[in-house]
């Protein structure tokens, strides 16, 4: 186990800046996801920590040591990779304990290790198999196993689900987090999909563009998001924006309209805001709900899906800005019919216009 630590880290590739100056810090046993959309440096980061890329500048520490120029085999972490990289002419048994082979670990240890290994991950009945016997689950089970019997102090998952169908992807996304809990061990997990940072994470890292957007305790980032780019990456469905003005200013509350909304005093903590700005207000579509009086938001529905236990219905405001909202009933809406929405004002999220919009609703 291990405290990590990045001081002002980057890389180039020739002129190109892929990592602009991060600084995380990851405590001792701690789970850290690294989240984003694709391309914004990630794996790239990850491969860094584990020694495959050398970094361009900063500082990084594993433990108490500066680690910079320590081979990966030096490093005491043990990587799990998304293609498993599992050896298909070997046994189960022979490629967990492949690791230990190349170490020149004797019999016995290595015997002793697979078995821990197998009984933690529930395979030991899998042992003599190959690769080409095993499910897809299975196989990235062996390559967890791998890493395992090494006994890293940090364990560095690169998307090790995303070759996984929808539900196989959830039993191991809770194995993994049962791993977590049953070894103790520092992690750094790596995904595009921010419902395994969400049920995951101790701290989850939101990156983009080679930058850090923000981290953050899972709950903190979701309540909390320092920016567009946040709010809009975690929680599905995506949140809201509704573009409004700023109508004026009383202490720590803004009051905001638009020709779909009817003014609405929310909280001023991401200003400063004055009147005439434009800003934009953030709902949660959980926590929008059809309004009994006459309501905040006005428009016309554009979709209902039914799921069961809760309705999404898709909405085009007056002012012909789409908005979900996710309602926790079975309710039927005739295409086209009129709405009166409504929200707590508590639960919206007021955010100056910002460059990192962009990009944020592209997951
Ligand atoms: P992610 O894992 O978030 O999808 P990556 O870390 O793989 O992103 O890549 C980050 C950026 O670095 C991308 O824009 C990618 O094109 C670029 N990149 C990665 N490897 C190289 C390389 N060897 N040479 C040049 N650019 C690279």
């Amino acid at each position: 186990m291990a405290r990590i630590s990045l001081k002002n880290v980057k890389k180039s590739y020739g002129k190109t800046n892929v990592i602009k100056g991060v600084d995380i810090e990851i405590e001792d046993g701690e789970f850290c996801v690294f989240v984003g959309p694709s391309g914004c440096g990630k794996s790239t980061l990850l491969r860094m920590i584990a020694g495959l890329e050398d970094i361009s500048s900063g500082e990084l520490r594993i433990g108490d040591r500066v680690v910079n120029d320590l081979p990966p085999a030096q490093r005491g972490v043990a990587m799990v990779f998304q293609s498993y990289a599992i050896f298909p002419h070997m046994t189960v048994r022979e490629n967990v304990a492949f690791g230990l082979t190349i170490a020149g670990a004797s019999k016995e240890e290595k015997e002793a290790k697979v078995a821990e290994a197998a009984r933690i991950l529930q395979m030991e009945h899998l042992l003599d198999r190959r690769p080409s016997q095993l499910s897809g689950g299975q196989r990235q089970r062996v390559a967890i196993g791998r890493a395992i019997v090494r006994k890293p102090q940090v364990f560095l998952f690169d998307e090790p689900l995303s070759n996984l169908d929808a539900a196989l992807r959830m039993d191991m996304r809770m194995e993994i987090g049962r791993l977590h809990q049953q070894l103790g061990a520092s992690m750094i997990y790596v995904t595009h999909d921010q419902v395994e940072a969400m049920t995951l994470a101790d701290k989850i890292v939101v990156l983009k563009d080679g930058a850090v957007m923000q981290i953050g305790a899972p709950m903190d980032l979701y309540h909390n998001p320092a920016n567009l780019f946040v709010a809009g990456f975690l929680g599905a469905p995506s949140m809201n924006f509704i573009k409004v003005k700023v109508e004026g200013v009383q202490g720590d509350k803004v009051l905001v309209s638009n020709a779909a909304l009817e003014s609405v005093a929310v909280s001023a903590r991401r200003g400063p805001f004055k009147p005439g700005d434009t800003a934009i207000l953030g709902l949660r579509p959980q926590y929008v709900e059809i309004a009994q009086g006459a309501g905040r938001l006005h428009g016309k529905v554009a979709l209902t899906e039914r799921l069961g236990s809760e309705t999404v219905l898709d909405v085009t405001l007056k002012d012909a800005s789409p908005l979900i909202a996710a309602l926790s009933q079975d309710v039927i809406f005739e295409v086209g019919m009129p709405v009166d929405l409504t929200f707590d004002p508590d639960k919206a999220h007021l955010f100056q216009e910002d460059a990192t919009m962009a990009s944020a609703s592209a997951h």
